[in-house]
């Protein structure tokens, strides 16, 4: 029997069938889409800060309710570029819903990123937090702090070093010098009422006014020709060398470098090298507190170094939430003197890890008995005792102040005699009699941290900092692929972190939800 094809059946396709009631976008997108939670908290923020920013007169703008969440579902859904947000809207129905069927354009989107969200954005990025804790999502109890650097949108290959432009004053300095020392040698009398203001000073003016009494004193004497091409090119760059310095070191500040097409980027090494050439980049360090893996605050800073961002960044907390949280949990980065008793003084329990926190709990640190620590203090005559028997005595203080003027006071003692000691070889290497440096209100902040960290809240507190924490690094820089800032100069990138951090607060109360 001759089998028969089954009828092939296809679903209804009739592109260009008008609907007599075509559905709104509101009832195309689900009632669990991440795109409700940024409609719904945005129409509920306070934006009074917000609408400060405009000036009012000209043609009507868009409402900065429909910008603010076209920008922050963009940074939400990886979106990040203005002109990706325009095609968004034009395109996708989520932005269609929220901008209400507006088109702005990528220079209004651009515009409103850079200019009207300055200055208000920590403000607004507030009130999201505050609402978390409505939510019982987080209780601004607790706090993990971590950075990142990211790389600025600056050009690799502009920088300005703070080095080579003290090098190069160093030699003018010193050529200065030399020319000085050949007139004297040829024009001497001529030289006597003229002494220069001193060499010290490397000024554009001064130097100007010492190549103008050399040329004064050597004119019509036989001068050396070499001498003489140096003085003519002296006088023609030096000058305006030593002006474009003044300038340069003004930009840098205490910082050692910056890129020319982002003055307020500093080069650091970041920790995702792909080349793994270890090459500096410009970019900026971005730290957060986070509780619960909800962003409580961020700070952007132009410091490669951890330590200093602690106290700029809990000032930040407290302006914006309007207190500090009673823990903060961070790693050994930021453990100093001056961040211990920072915290202490604002009644912050710190469970901030210390250098060698791990190394000093394993048993080989305990039992070495050349390490400082395990030496033997007599606080009668403030000395120590070494393996051997000898005293080190106390031979005078440190002082070290850091980047934020903090007065760090180490105490030196010494050994008076190392010469022929048969562990020499372990105890001391080097040639002179034994030193050791001690800090001992550093001592003290380090046995209470310690006590703090192995017990068993420190130790949940430890194990809880990498997956509080360094997880949002990694679901904004890998899952969200945000590598690298858009925007240049500091204000700016602080939005662009702001909208980050606000996007990704909405994520977390929608995948709550
Ligand atoms: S090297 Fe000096 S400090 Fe070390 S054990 Fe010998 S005497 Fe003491």
């Amino acid at each position: 029997m001759q089998k028969c094809n089954p009828k092939i059946v296809f679903k209804d396709y009739s592109p260009n069938q008008i609907l007599l009631l075509p559905p709104t976008l509101e009832e195309m997108i689900k009632p669990d889409h991440p795109v409700r939670v940024v409609n719904q908290v945005i129409d509920n923020l306070d934006i009074d800060p917000l609408i400060k920013n405009y000036q009012g007169g000209g043609c009507s703008s868009y409402h900065p309710r429909l910008m603010l969440k076209i920008l922050v579902y963009g940074y939400l859904t990886n979106q990040y570029s203005s002109r990706k947000i325009e095609q968004a809207v034009t395109q996708s129905i989520h932005f269609m819903w929220l901008s209400a069927m507006s088109y702005p354009d990528h220079n209004t989107i651009n515009r409103f990123r850079s200019e009207r969200l300055k200055g208000v954005l920590k403000e607004v990025f507030s009130q999201v937090v505050l609402l978390l804790v409505e939510q019982g999502i987080i209780t601004l109890k607790e706090a993990y702090l971590d950075g990142t650097k990211i790389e600025a949108n600056a050009n690799r290959y502009t920088f300005v070093w703070g080095r080579s432009i003290s090098k190069s004053k160093e030699r003018i300095k010193k050529q200065l010098d030399e020319l000085w020392t050949y007139a004297e040698s040829v024009a001497r009398e001529e030289l006597e009422n003229n002494e220069p203001e001193g060499f010290d000073k490397i000024d554009p003016e001064s130097i100007e006014r010492t190549i103008i009494s050399i040329n004064k004193a050597l004119k019509g004497k036989p001068v050396d020709k070499k001498v003489k091409q140096k003085l003519n090119y002296a006088k023609k760059n030096w000058p305006e060398n030593l002006r474009k310095y003044e300038q340069q070191e003004r930009i840098l500040g205490n910082r050692n470098s910056y890129s020319k097409t982002d003055p307020d980027a500093t080069f650091m090494r970041m920790k995702d090298d792909h080349m793994l050439n270890g090459q500096l980049k410009p970019g900026y360090n971005w730290q957060i507190s986070t509780e619960n893996q909800c962003i409580l605050g961020y700070t952007i800073h132009q410091t490669t170094n951890d330590t200093t961002t602690l106290k700029t960044h809990m000032e930040s907390l407290k302006e914006s939430l309007g207190k500090m949280p009673d823990t903060l949990v961070a790693d050994a980065g930021y453990g100093s003197e001056e961040n211990y008793e920072y915290l202490e003084n604002n009644d912050v329990e710190a469970f901030v890890k210390y250098q060698y926190f791990h190394k000093e709990l394993s048993k080989k640190w305990r039992e070495d008995p050349y390490r400082t620590d395990n030496l033997q203090y007599d606080e009668n005559d403030d000395s120590y005792t070494c393996p051997m028997g000898q005293k080190i005595n106390f031979i005078g203080e440190k002082i070290r102040i850091s980047d934020n003027g903090f007065r760090q006071v180490n105490r030196l003692y010494q050994v008076q005699d190392c010469k022929g000691c048969s562990v020499r070889e372990i105890c001391n290497k080097s040639k002179y009699n034994k030193r050791i440096e001690v800090n001992p209100r550093l001592n003290h902040y380090k046995s209470i941290i310690r006590e703090r960290l192995t017990s068993e809240r420190g130790r949940k507190y430890r194990s809880q900092r990498p997956v509080d924490v360094e997880a949002v690094f990694g679901i904004i820089k890998g899952n969200r692929n945000y590598r690298k800032f858009l925007l240049r100069g500091l204000e700016k990138v602080e939005i662009e972190v702001g909208l980050l951090s606000l996007a990704h607060n909405l994520a977390k109360i929608a995948s709550k939800n």
